[in-house]
């Protein structure tokens, strides 16, 4: 079991996200945002300090860090860049998925871990338009090709990391088979591969999310990594995607909750009511909002450490697992929102103004709305759950 103590985790902040950097990486977040700009130079300064190779195993010469420690990074990181934190997750992502599956006996996607350590970028090219489906389908055609490889053709939305991507996960119908996904992965400099320039979005613009179209774009045999049927079936490639892109997600939208709540401070000690005569920290409306908003924000990393720490361990949840998951996803997503609204709040007309930080974190954390499955889509799990299983996951 690793160590869990808040010396170590500051550790980690220190040797992986040290506080000088994480001050650069913020006041580069503002210029970014405006300029629309991706995060070359954090890109940088992380590759650095090691950080996309934190998932690697020790066997494989990484640091072998847990998902738990690599979600407490991501909270202090997006708690100074949100942009550059959550197109970071889709590389860390990547590994993490192969590293769930590594723990769990199934070693066939190992060689991304040798690929990270050489200094590969992975993102993930799973989400396509109208396919509300997501990993358990797709509008994308995978055809084989005589050597075992296969040739995929379709559109990719939001692909984080889309200027510096060398390897892209994907998914696509088997076209000699209708029942089954190809999932694998494209290489950049594979022909077929354009990579929009349309980007200019309402938050977190350094991300670059900007949709890859595939145009029998070529998925070496090496790179063929698994077979799914199209449908609900269990899968341990899917169990693995979701849970690191679940948890990994929340611990983002946690990060941008915790930094809007020390901006709702700092906003309350900065103003004065002329009114009173006293410091805004002291009126006791705002402090009941601010105290609110804390109270509500506490569940979140609780929640999200709670399952990192099961999936580190291989806690079998079984059928309760996609309930613990969205759910930490979905309450990190709205205490990101509302916590920011509460900081606008008690920031004041200041806050509004674009050369806010709040004004940004509040559109970054808008993009939380947007993530799968949403609220809509989940709610029917949750209701079944409760309502219509002979066996109750929840309680499993
Ligand atoms: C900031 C951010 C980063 C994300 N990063 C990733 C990621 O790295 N990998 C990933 O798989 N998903 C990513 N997502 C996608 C996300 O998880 C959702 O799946 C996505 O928002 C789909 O939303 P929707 O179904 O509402 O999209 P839709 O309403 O179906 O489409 C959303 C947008 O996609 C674009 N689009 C639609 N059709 C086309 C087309 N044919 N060609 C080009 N563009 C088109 C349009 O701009 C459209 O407004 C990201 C989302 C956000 C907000």
């Amino acid at each position: 079991m690793s160590d869990n103590s808040p010396a170590h985790h500051a550790q980690l902040a220190q040797q992986y996200l040290p506080d000088a950097l994480l001050e650069q990486l913020r006041e580069r977040a503002d210029r970014y945002d405006r300029d629309n700009a991706f995060f070359d130079e954090d890109l940088a300064d992380l590759q650095a300090t090691g950080y996309l190779s934190v998932l690697v195993p020790t066997e494989y010469g990484g640091p072998g860090l847990s998902l738990n420690e690599v979600s407490r990074l991501q909270q202090r990181l997006a708690s100074a860049a949100p942009a550059t934190a959550l197109a970071i997750n889709m590389h860390l992502m990547c590994v993490g998925v192969v590293r769930v599956m590594h723990e769990r006996g199934d070693t066939s996607m190992n060689f991304v871990f040798d690929e990270a350590k050489a200094g590969e970028i992975f993102a993930f090219g799973i989400s396509e338009p109208a396919n509300d489906w997501v990993l358990q389908d797709s509008n994308s055609t995978a055809t084989s090709t005589d050597d075992g490889g296969y040739r995929v053709s379709g559109v990719k939305i939001f692909t984080s990391l889309s200027p510096v991507w060398t390897r892209l996960i994907v998914h696509g119908r088997d076209a000699n088979d209708e029942t089954r996904l190809v999932y694998g992965f494209v290489r950049r400099d594979a022909e077929g591969v354009t990579i929009s320039d349309d980007w200019d979005v309402m938050g977190m613009r350094a991300s670059h999310s900007r949709a890859t179209i595939l145009r029998d774009a070529r998925m070496n045999p090496e790179h063929v990594a698994r077979y799914v049927p199209v449908g609900q079936h269990p899968d341990l490639l899917v169990f693995a995607i979701t849970s690191c892109f679940q948890l990994l997600v929340a611990s983002v939208y946690a990060g941008v909750a915790h930094r809007a709540l020390e901006l709702a401070a700092a906003g309350l000690h900065a103003r004065r009511s002329t009114k009173t005569g006293s410091s805004y920290a002291e009126i006791g409306e705002f402090r009941t909002r601010l105290a609110d908003a804390h109270m509500a924000y506490m569940a979140v990393p609780a929640q999200i450490e709670t399952y990192c720490r099961d999936l580190d361990e291989l806690v079998d949840h079984g059928a309760g697992w996609p309930l613990r998951l969205v759910s930490a996803r979905v309450n990190a997503s709205d205490a990101a929102r509302r916590t920011a609204e509460v900081a606008l709040q008690c920031a004041g007309g200041s806050g509004f103004s674009n050369s806010h930080e709040l004004s940004r974190l509040m559109r970054d954390a808008t993009a939380s709305l947007f993530h799968p499955p949403s609220v809509d889509a989940a709610r029917p799990m949750y209701a079944a759950a409760l309502l219509d299983d002979e066996v109750h996951p929840v309680r499993r």
